[in-house]
C-alpha cells in the first residue's frame, strides 16, 4: 500500500490524508487552483525525498513538489493530470548552512524561506539578489523551480543567476548534488541551470546554493507620478542612461495605489493631488556606497512628465512607498479569484499594448474589471482581471487567448516570470516554436520517463506518449 510505504519511510506524523488537513496543500495562495492529493508527504531530509519518489514510482502515482505553494501558475497543486498526486511538500527541509564569505555563497534547504535566507545572509553581511513580497512564505527550492524573477532583476537578473548549485532529486530517487560553488566548472551541460525554472517537472530540489550580493550602505525610494506610459518609459531610459545606482524599476496606476489604501487602510502617497486613475507611477529604488539621493534627484529634475514625486530615505519611509507596488497582488486577490497573467511585451511597445488591453478587455468581458502593475525595467507587466463570473470557465480562456495572443503578437512572452504552471498550458506554443517544444518534451522523457514528476506542467503528458497519469 502507498500510504503504509510513505508512513515506513516518513513515520505516520508526516503522512497527512486527512482532508481538513491537507486542503491547504490542495488549494493555491490565489484559489484559483483547487485539487486533490492521495496524500501529503512531509520529508525532513533528502534521504527521505528519495524514499518518497521510489515509492511513489513503485506505485505508480505522480509527484507535485510543492514549496510555500505561493506561485501564482497553479503548478504546486495537485490539480488535472495531476489529481490523486502526492503532494511532496519541501517546508520541513529549513536548514541554513553557515555563510561562505570568502567565496560570497550560502546553501539552503530547499524549504527555507526567502525571508530567513536573506536573514541569515544579512547577519553575514551580505544580501540575497532576488526579493519580492511573497518572502515569508516562498521557499528557495521553489523560487529556483520557478526561476522567480522580483523586484532586483534590473541589477542581479533572475534566480538563475543568483544560483550556484544544486541539489536534486531524480525521479528514480538517485541524488545530484552540485554544490562545490566553483564559479568557473565548464565540464560538460550545466545541469543545476537546467533545473532552474523546471518547475517541478524535472527533479525535486533539496537544497540550493546561492551567490551572495553586497549590502549597500546606502539606497533611497522614490514614488514618482508620470503623465502618462510613454513618459514612464522614457524615464525609465533616462535613469539607465544616468543613474549608475539604479537598483528597481516598478510600475503600478493610479487604479492599484487606490485599491491598496482602501485594502491596507494607507492614506494617498499624493495627498490632494487627484491624479487620474491611470496615471503611471514609478517606483524607483538606487543603492550605493554613498547616498544615492542627489543622482535620483538630478535624473528626475530633468526628465519630462514627471508631475510629483515623494522621496524616502529611512528604511521606514521606504517600506511605506513599497506597500504601495507589493500590495497589489493581495489587494487585488481580496476582491474575487482574479484571472492572473504575466506578461513580457518589448519596452517600445509597452504603451500601445497597455492601450489595446484597455480596449480589448471590456470588449471580450463588460464585467471586467482590469488591473495592472509590474516590473517596467524589465518590460513585465502583471494583467490581473477581477469580475469575472468563477464557474465560465469559456469566458476565462476566451480573455486569456485575446490577451496573451496580443502579447505574442508583440514578441512578448505569455509567461514572464511565474512560470507555465498548469494556468498557461494551453498557450506554450504561443512562446515557444515546434522545435523548442520537441526539445523541451526529450528532456522531461529523458529524466522522468514516466512521467512522475508534476504532470501536466509545461509538457503535455500527451507529447511523448508515455506518461501515465
Ligand atoms: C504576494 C505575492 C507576490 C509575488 N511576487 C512575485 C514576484 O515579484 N516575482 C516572481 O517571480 N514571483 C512572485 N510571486 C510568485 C511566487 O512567490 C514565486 O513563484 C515563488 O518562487 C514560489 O515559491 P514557492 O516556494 O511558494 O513555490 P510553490 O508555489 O510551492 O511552487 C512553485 C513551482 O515550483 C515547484 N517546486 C516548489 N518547490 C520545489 C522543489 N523544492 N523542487 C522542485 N520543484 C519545486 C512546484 O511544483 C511548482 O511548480 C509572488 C507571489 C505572491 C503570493
Amino acid at each position: 500500500m502507498l500510504i503504509t510505504d510513505l508512513v515506513g519511510a516518513l513515520g505516520a506524523a508526516h503522512v497527512l490524508t486527512d482532508p481538513d488537513v491537507t486542503v491547504s496543500y490542495e488549494t493555491d495562495w490565489t484559489g484559483a487552483f483547487r485539487g486533490r492529493a492521495v496524500a501529503v508527504a512531509r520529508p525532513a531530509t533528502t534521504d527521505q525525498v528519495a524514499a518518497v519518489l521510489r515509492i511513489c514510482a513503485r506505485h505508480g502515482v505522480p509527484v507535485v513538489p510543492q514549496g510555500g505553494n505561493t506561485g501564482l501558475v497553479g503548478g504546486s497543486v495537485p490539480a488535472g493530470a495531476a489529481a490523486g498526486a502526492v503532494v511532496l511538500s519541501l517546508r520541513r527541509l529549513t536548514a541554513i548552512e553557515p555563510v561562505d564569505a570568502a567565496a560570497g555563497l550560502v546553501t539552503a534547504g530547499a524549504g527555507a524561506t526567502l525571508a530567513d535566507v536573506q536573514a541569515h545572509a544579512r547577519a553575514a553581511g551580505y544580501g540575497v539578489g532576488v526579493d519580492f513580497a511573497a518572502r515569508d512564505s516562498a521557499t528557495v527550492g521553489g523560487i529556483a523551480a520557478s526561476n522567480a524573477g522580483g523586484e532586483r532583476v534590473l541589477r542581479h537578473g533572475m534566480t538563475r543567476g543568483q544560483v550556484a548549485g544544486l541539489e536534486v532529486v531524480l525521479a528514480d530517487g538517485s541524488v545530484l548534488r552540485r554544490l562545490s560553488g566553483l564559479p568557473k566548472d565548464n565540464v560538460g551541460y550545466d545541469l543545476p541551470s537546467l533545473f532552474v525554472g523546471s518547475e517541478g517537472t524535472l527533479g525535486v530540489i533539496t537544497k540550493v546554493q546561492l551567490r551572495l550580493v553586497g549590502l549597500p550602505a546606502a539606497r533611497t525610494a522614490a514614488l514618482l507620478a508620470v503623465s502618462d506610459l510613454p513618459a514612464a518609459v522614457g524615464l525609465v531610459a533616462t535613469l539607465r542612461a544616468t543613474v549608475a545606482s539604479l537598483d528597481a524599476v516598478e510600475l503600478v496606476f493610479g487604479d492599484g495605489v487606490d485599491l491598496v489604501c482602501a485594502h491596507q487602510g494607507r492614506p494617498a502617497p499624493f495627498p490632494g493631488r487627484p491624479f487620474p486613475q491611470d496615471t503611471p507611477y514609478l517606483l524607483v529604488e538606487c543603492v550605493g556606497p554613498t547616498d544615492p539621493t542627489g543622482d535620483l534627484a538630478a535624473a528626475v529634475e530633468t526628465a519630462t512628465g514627471v508631475l510629483d514625486a515623494v522621496v524616502a530615505t529611512t528604511a521606514t519611509d521606504r517600506e511605506r512607498l513599497w506597500a504601495y507596488r507589493e500590495g497589489h497582488t493581495a489587494a487585488v486577490n481580496a476582491l474575487d479569484v482574479p484571472l492572473k497573467l504575466d506578461v513580457a511585451v518589448p519596452l517600445a511597445r509597452m504603451s500601445a499594448f497597455v492601450d489595446d488591453l484597455r480596449a480589448l478587455v471590456p470588449a471580450v468581458a463588460p464585467s471586467a474589471r482590469l488591473h495592472l502593475w509590474g516590473h517596467l525595467a524589465e518590460a513585465n507587466l502583471h494583467v490581473n482581471v477581477t469580475g469575472l463570473d468563477r464557474g465560465d470557465t469559456g469566458g476565462r480562456e476566451e480573455l486569456t487567448t485575446a490577451i496573451l495572443t496580443r502579447a505574442a503578437a508583440d514578441g512578448g512572452s505569455i509567461g514572464a516570470e511565474h512560470g507555465v504552471g498548469r494556468a498557461k498550458m494551453a498557450w506554450v506554443g504561443l512562446s515557444r516554436s515546434p522545435a523548442e517544444l520537441a526539445v523541451l518534451a526529450a528532456v522531461k522523457h529523458a529524466l522522468d520517463p514516466t512521467g512522475l514528476l508534476n504532470p501536466g506542467v509545461i509538457v503535455s503528458p500527451g507529447l511523448t506518449g508515455s506518461y501515465r497519469v
